[in-house]
């Protein structure tokens, strides 16, 4: 019998909550009962996912998240505010058509330039004489000297990360409440999370021990490097690993392949060895249908998605039992496949990097660039990182368990800029993968679609 997390009620058919464990606003398809009461999942959702949710509004709106009757009629206000650091100055945006576009006409002086902000779609013909109006009114002679800028599509890595600002309790306590619903999903006891959960006063912390994640070996640093390098959807999926480090209980939280954090739930964990992964794409995943019944011999194949004690009759009906299991498959992929994927990758990167040739087969930039400067480490260490490669393709799930806390605490704190052009890539890489997706639409089919 389950109980509630936080009011430690006996949980019901009728009173269970049937928690999402990614909110379900963010594409989140995993439920889980036996995490929260029904009251207390609302008033969580409120507290909670709500203001969360809101952090993301920029990416939920351009994706092809599943959206419910409920979460659709929900209007997020497309706005931003976004860094241009030519002009050192944070301005605001709306999103037109994945367009990044300055909310109204501007004009003002920065550095002996005139700078006007003259939104995409705007009356060309009105431009000209805006232009002449505001150089007369501030004194500018020469044209040179006037910058127009139409849309902030190229500074879309700035955009205000609000979540990678540590003072932000919101994006903390909503990631947060994804760890303790896999925690206790996982059977981890609602007392063994003390680092989070004031279990005693109903209440989930307002200090969470969250730190942004951030690749800071070689090994972590060119897994990253390749997903940056490639198109694979799998990146845009929500990503979470449940591991203890003797008694420390960490949870790994990565949302949209961007947003990724680690968040220290225990100190007292009874150190029983846990590490549980999930990952699912924020798009329904397609599945094929068979439109007519294999060959006998082939039917075993699909024998896993009928119930156990099922006999195997060769029908027309059980044609309609295995696609109707098909459609019903949870929409999950298999994290240990996604990154041994990535880690073959970097061997092979590896390789090539090690011969001219090689090396310029290596097509993006910044890959190639991760490894040239890495070209001294690989050589001295290269047994070494041959060695722990292997291990972990054939042991995925110990990727990112390395989570030495107060190293990486320290690291952060030391090294600010590499973590701010970490992140701004990320964002970047966000921003490019969305317009890979816009431009499939059709690909997705559930894309706002309501059923
Ligand atoms: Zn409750």
């Amino acid at each position: 019998m389950a109980n509630c997390y936080l009011c430690n009620k006996i949980l019901t058919i009728e009173n269970d909550h049937g928690e999402h464990i990614f909110q379900q606003a963010l594409g989140g398809t995993l439920i889980k009962t036996g995490i929260l009461c029904e009251s207390c999942g609302n008033r969580l959702g409120k507290q909670i996912d709500v203001p969360f949710v809101e952090i993301f509004k920029n990416y939920i709106s351009r994706l092809p998240i599943n959206f419910d009757r409920k979460s659709k009629n929900k209007t997020f206000t497309e706005e931003g505010d976004i860094f241009i650091p030519e002009l050192n100055r944070v301005f605001k945006f709306r999103i037109n058509k994945n367009n990044f576009l300055p909310i109204c006409v501007d004009a003002f002086v920065h550095d002996g330039k005139l700078i006007i902000l003259y939104p995409k779609g705007m009356p060309e013909k009105n431009l000209e004489g805006l232009k002449k109006d505001r150089m007369k009114y501030f004194g500018i002679e020469n044209s040179k000297n006037v910058i127009v800028i139409r849309d902030f599509n190229k500074y879309s890595e700035n955009i205000y990360a609000i979540p990678f600002n540590l003072k932000n309790i919101p994006y903390k306590q909503g990631m947060a409440k994804i760890a303790i619903g896999f925690a206790i999903a996982n059977g981890v006891k609602p007392e063994e999370l003390e680092c989070v959960l004031d279990f005693d006063n109903h209440k989930i912390l307002q200090e969470i021990p969250l730190l942004p994640y951030m690749p800071w070996d070689f090994i972590n640093g060119a897994i990253e490097e390749v997903r940056f390098s490639s198109n694979d959807l799998r990146y845009l999926c929500h990503q979470i690993k449940l591991f203890n480090l003797e008694n420390r209980l960490f949870c790994y939280v990565e949302i949209f392949g961007t947003f990724q954090c680690y968040i220290l739930l225990s100190e007292k964990y009874n150190g029983k060895g846990i590490n549980q992964s999930y990952m699912q794409p924020i798009f329904q995943l397609k599945r094929e249908e068979l439109s007519f019944l294999p060959r006998y011999k082939y039917l075993l194949l699909y024998k896993h998605l009928l119930p156990e004690d099922e006999k195997l009759e060769y029908t027309e009906n059980t044609l309609k039992k295995i696609n109707n299991a098909t459609r019903k498959q949870p929409n999950e992929l298999d994290l240990d496949e996604y990154y041994s994927d990535l880690l073959s990758s970097v061997i092979i990167n590896l390789e090539l990097v090690n011969s001219e040739q090689g090396k310029s087969l290596i097509q993006y930039d910044d890959l190639k660039l991760f490894y040239e400067n890495n070209f001294e480490l690989i050589n001295d260490s290269k047994v070494e990182i041959y060695r722990r490669l292997c291990f972990l393709s054939s042991n995925p799930h110990e990727i990112k368990t390395d989570c030495y806390w107060d190293v990486l605490y320290q690291l952060q704190n030391e090294c600010k800029d590499s973590v701010y052009n970490y992140n701004s890539r990320k964002m970047k890489k966000l921003e490019n993968m969305i317009k890979i997706i816009q431009e499939d639409k059709e690909h997705f089919q559930v894309w706002d679609t309501e059923y």
